[in-house]
């Protein structure tokens, strides 16, 4: 059976967040997992950092863990200086994410975001280097023993993993059992001809999957094909974690990063946010049918 998580940022306008609070809120909708943002714990104090995962264990919450590199942390990037400092970053969240009881980091962890854009030359030097960056990353992953999965997500984000084929190709070259793909319906609904072709052909490679509408609703308000999806996933037998990642509320950094430039919560008060997030955990349930 899978188990269903939520993105803590639906409900925040800043990275930084008490996650505590989000652990507690999901166990009481129903949830198994809990994601949070990787950069803003590792700035956190060791004893934040203890107070949020004794809370996780005590709820029965699993945390998983996202990021995307800062461009100072681009280990796609032209500067080897920036290259290396990208990879000593990964370790260290490594290291964090194995001690706070986590076993996975996904994201764009291969590359940077935000992203400027940049050219196909660009995009195949660019390849290049992220594969032998994530080669050594992986090595310092299996010390943590931490999957890394990486996100393939629209052009709008990135140039080098929109699509499914894309990742497949690219961790094959990478070679490491530490590497996975990270697959999101947001971005494949931009990119692929069918998603759940994408997910047929990522099969064995898929290490995390994210779920929202096309806008970024909760899973079950808009038009995605779910029932094909869902259909997809299990014939690609996979029994990993599935993480809704909505954003509905503009405002803040959240707001800003992600481009809320409305209201698509239909005005929801607090408790009809949460209502939202529970109706959709019920959905998912439902489709996958656990
Ligand atoms: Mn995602």
């Amino acid at each position: 059976m899978n188990k269903i998580g939520i993105y803590f940022a639906y409900w925040e306008r800043e990275w930084k967040a008490d996650y505590c609070n989000y652990i507690r809120k999901v166990k009481k909708l129903g949830f198994d997992c809990l994601e949070v943002e990787a950069g803003s714990l590792l700035a956190m104090s060791r004893e934040e950092r203890e107070r949020i995962r004794n809370t996780a264990q005590e709820e029965g919450i699993e945390l998983t863990f996202c990021i995307g590199l800062p461009p100072a942390y681009d280990v796609a990037g032209e500067s080897a200086e920036t290259r290396k400092a990208g990879i000593a970053y990964l370790k260290q969240l490594f290291c964090m994410i194995h001690s706070m009881g986590g076993n996975m980091l996904g994201g764009i962890i291969y590359s940077c975001w935000p992203f400027a854009g940049a050219s196909v030359e660009y995009k195949l030097a660019a390849t290049k280097r992220s594969i032998l960056s994530m080669r050594e990353a992986a090595k310092a992953a299996e010390e943590y023993q931490i999957t890394c999965c990486l996100e393939v997500v629209n052009r709008f984000e990135q140039c080098i993993l929109n699509t499914a084929r894309e990742g497949v190709d690219f961790i094959r070259e990478v070679d490491s059992r530490q590497v996975k793909l990270l697959l999101d319906t947001f971005h494949m609904n931009i990119e692929e001809d069918s998603p759940a072709d994408a997910i047929r052909l990522a099969g064995d490679n898929l290490g995390h999957f994210h779920i929202g509408e096309c806008n970024r609703k909760v899973p079950g308000k808009g038009h995605m094909p779910w029932n094909e999806i869902f259909t997809a996933l299990k014939s690609a037998d996979y029994k990993g974690r599935i993480v809704m990642e909505p954003f509905v509320t503009p405002g803040g950094q959240v707001g800003s990063d992600i481009k809320i430039y409305r209201d698509l919560s239909g005005g929801a008060t607090a408790e009809q946010i949460d209502q939202d997030a529970g109706g959709a955990l019920e959905f998912v349930r439902k489709q996958i049918g656990n």
